[in-house]
């Protein structure tokens, strides 16, 4: 089907340059491609999406890339255990809820206001740098 409806969350135009780092043609497809699709995908996937785009581009140039965004910021890598590291653009603290039924692996926001000392017994002093939290499971009907 296709709809007429706006893009409720319209690609924004990708400056040439983010956090210090030159976009070059090929960094922003990548990084595009990562923003359009959400799902956190590894990167032979982004590789296989990017070869529309770009028809001469390598694995090898790909892995570069987003070493490159997450080196600066720019994009997350997320290990799960012994699978290829996964990508995803969104920088806010949250979490990942991989749905072991379907394979998805869906962003967790906290709810507003909770902070991680509200839930766990932090040692005394701990501040929090970084956070990594995966949950398995699967969804179920409500
Ligand atoms: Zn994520």
């Amino acid at each position: 089907m296709v709809s007429n409806a706006p893009d409720p969350n319209p690609i924004p135009d990708i400056p040439e340059e983010i956090a210090g780092l030159r976009m070059t043609r090929q960094r922003q497809e990548i990084y595009r491609i990562l923003i359009e699709q959400r799902n956190h995908p590894t990167a032979n996937e982004v590789f296989m999406r990017a070869k529309d785009r770009l028809p001469n581009i390598s694995l090898a140039t790909v892995y570069n890339c987003l070493e490159a965004l997450v080196q600066h910021g720019i994009i997350r890598q997320v290990n799960f255990e012994r699978e290829s590291s996964r990508y995803c653009p969104n920088l806010r603290e949250h979490g990942h809820f991989h749905d072991a039924t379907t394979g998805v692996i869906h962003d967790v926001d906290f709810k507003p206001g909770v902070s991680l000392a509200d839930v766990l017994n932090l040692p005394p002093g701990a501040v929090i740098q970084d956070v990594e939290i995966t949950l398995r499971g699967k969804l179920v009907a409500p």
